[in-house]
């Protein structure tokens, strides 16, 4: 029988329950447990899919191609195990079965209810996820903080588990913030206090309480929770900013965690996180490092991209350096010389996007990066900029656009495929979720992976025109990967460039800070090759310019 671990959140929202989740995930597995994690999230949508990533951040997508919440992509890092959609439930979710069924008249003419009926379904959600990965434990999340409106049909169905099944099987960690006043230079406990009465007004006593804190957390402190919140003293547990969301494992299995969850809930296995602390070393002491612009739409918010930072982060990792991201706003590129505003930049990124904002920017940015030797990864849309920079400058085809942004363009080299066929149905369907790829030995692809045949995720709806493949390649374009079939254009590389690749999926949805992505890395492989290629350049310059000067 699984057991289940519910994690919650008090005071405020956005101090990182995520990682704090992810990291128990690890923990447990590193002991032998098996795990899984699944995200409650109390808001009406059914999934963060039409959401903005101004409202929610990046929208995670699954191999089975659902579009998520970010927090997967934390969980997949930090278990290094695929999730699918049964880890993603939102209320909009639960309500439309339990609406749906009602509309059937499943409920033979019964009334529909909060409990039981969202409950029932909840419940049933959690047990599916356990059974259908065949975990030892299974972790719950629950999205925001209690006492939302929204979340209690969650809270309620969590306490329903608890009563209902052993005490071993099921452990309720509350994750809450200290604020710092500065006046009297003090944490305060008190919001801590209120948001664990809150919670025990569900019915719910929490087993562990993890304290986010921005300041070093006393004894004191830590015990003063303890008691209020009737919590053991070796279960309320500190866990300070730290510089990287990697070393939180480490930190709270130091602290304890682990061997309290291990023993409160019957379970066996002993600590062995040797190989991560070894990550976490490599990470913190790079010997040397790069810079990589990111030249997107939503730079303010850096979350929209969230896979792709932490997918760079892991190939710096891979190669001993620390990647500095500078982020461009691709509308700047628009009106600013992109030698100017890139100028210092070791490599950059095109990631993924929608809508025209920052379009042209981006071709820009893809043009200097081709005419001046400088690494390229586009991801997705990024990739659709890369050509259609290619048609457009190289291949003579001038207009040349994606439909995306210009549906009367008279060279439509990216084009829904409905476009391409000829098919009236105007819209076009998502591609979503992982996809096979086919690898063009000898290519940059090829040996990045050091396989034929790879898996990688979708996230869009335009696609490679291969009505101009002849051309493009004629200019220079090498399709690196396709579709089994050959029929899709899944990767394209610029032949004679050091590194310049786009993909039509998102490689970054894949890494892992354990097994980094080998696009990202092989990117900031060649980031490093040509800052050494820079150096010496200038080192020749100078000591020329000396022996001018000497004579
Ligand atoms: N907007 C583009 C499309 O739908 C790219 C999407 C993306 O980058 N994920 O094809």
């Amino acid at each position: 029988m699984p057991k289940f671990i519910f994690v919650t959140g008090g005071v405020v929202s956005s101090v990182g329950k995520g990682i704090t989740t992810a990291s128990l995930g690890r923990i447990l597995k590193s002991r032998g447990v098996s795990v899984s994690i699944q995200k409650l999230d109390p808001y009406l949508n059914v999934d963060p899919g039409t959401m903005s990533p101004y409202q929610h951040g990046e929208v995670f997508v699954t191999v089975d191609g659902a579009e998520t919440d970010l927090d997967l992509g934390h969980y997949e890092r930090f278990i290094d195990q695929d999730l699918t959609r049964a880890a993603s439930v939102t209320s909009g979710k639960v309500y439309m079965s339990v609406i749906d069924r009602e509309r059937r008249g499943d409920y033979l003419g019964g009334t529909i209810q909060a409990v039981p009926h969202l409950t029932n379904e909840i419940k049933a959600r959690i047990h599916g996820a356990a059974k259908a990965t065949g975990c030892d434990v299974l972790i719950c999340e629950v999205g925001g903080t209690v006492g939302d409106i929204e979340g209690e049909t969650f809270i309620e169905a969590i306490r329903q588990m608890r009563h209902e099944l052993p005490r071993e099987d099921t452990l309720s960690v509350h994750v809450c913030f200290l604020p710092w006043v500065g006046a009297t230079g003090e944490l305060k406990t008190k919001p801590t206090q209120h948001s664990v009465r809150e919670l025990r007004s569900k019915g719910i006593q929490p087993d562990a309480i993890l304290l986010r804190s921005d300041h070093p957390v006393p004894r004191e402190i830590s015990d003063k929770v303890a008691l209020f919140c009737d919590v053991a003293p070796r279960a309320v547990i500190p866990m300070e900013t730290v510089s990287s969301i990697y070393e939180v494992p480490l930190i709270l299995e130091d602290r304890g965690l682990g061997d309290f969850v291990i023993e409160r809930m019957a379970l066996s296995g002993g600590r062995d996180l040797a190989e991560w602390r070894e990550m976490v070393e490599r990470l913190k002491h790079p010997s040397g490092r790069v810079e990589i612009a990111i030249v997107g739409k939503y730079v303010k918010l850096k979350d929209a991209y969230l896979s792709v930072k932490e997918a760079l982060d892991h190939a710096g990792i891979a190669n001993g350096v620390d990647v500095a991201i500078r982020w461009l706003s691709a509308e700047t590129l628009e009106s600013r010389d992109p030698a100017e505003v890139l100028s210092g930049v070791d490599g950059l990124i095109v990631p993924g996007g929608f809508g025209e904002r920052g379009w042209e920017g981006k071709i820009r940015a893809a043009r200097w990066a081709r005419e001046n030797n400088v690494p390229y990864l586009g991801l997705c849309l990024g990739m659709q900029v890369m050509v259609t920079e290619l048609a457009r400058n190289v291949c003579g085809l001038e207009g040349a656009n994606s439909t995306e942004h210009d549906p009367e363009t008279p060279y439509p080299v990216i084009s829904l495929l409905e476009e391409q066929q000829g098919i009236i149905n105007k819209g076009g369907t998502m591609r979503l979720g992982a996809y096979p790829c086919r690898l063009e030995p000898g290519s940059l692809a090829a040996a990045a992976y050091g396989d034929e045949n790879v898996t990688e995720r979708h996230r869009h709806r335009w696609e490679f025109n291969n009505q101009f493949r002849p051309q493009l390649e004629a200019a220079g374009l090498r399709v690196s990967g396709t579709s089994p079939d050959g029929g899709l254009v899944e990767i394209s590389e610029i032949s004679g460039h050091p590194f310049m690749l786009g993909t039509q999926f998102h490689p970054e949805l894949q890494s892992r800070p354990n097994r980094p992505h080998p696009l990202f890395r092989d990117l900031v492989a060649a980031a490093v090759a040509r800052q050494g290629r820079v150096s010496a350049e200038a080192a020749t310059a100078i000591a020329a310019a000396e022996a001018v000067v000497r004579g």
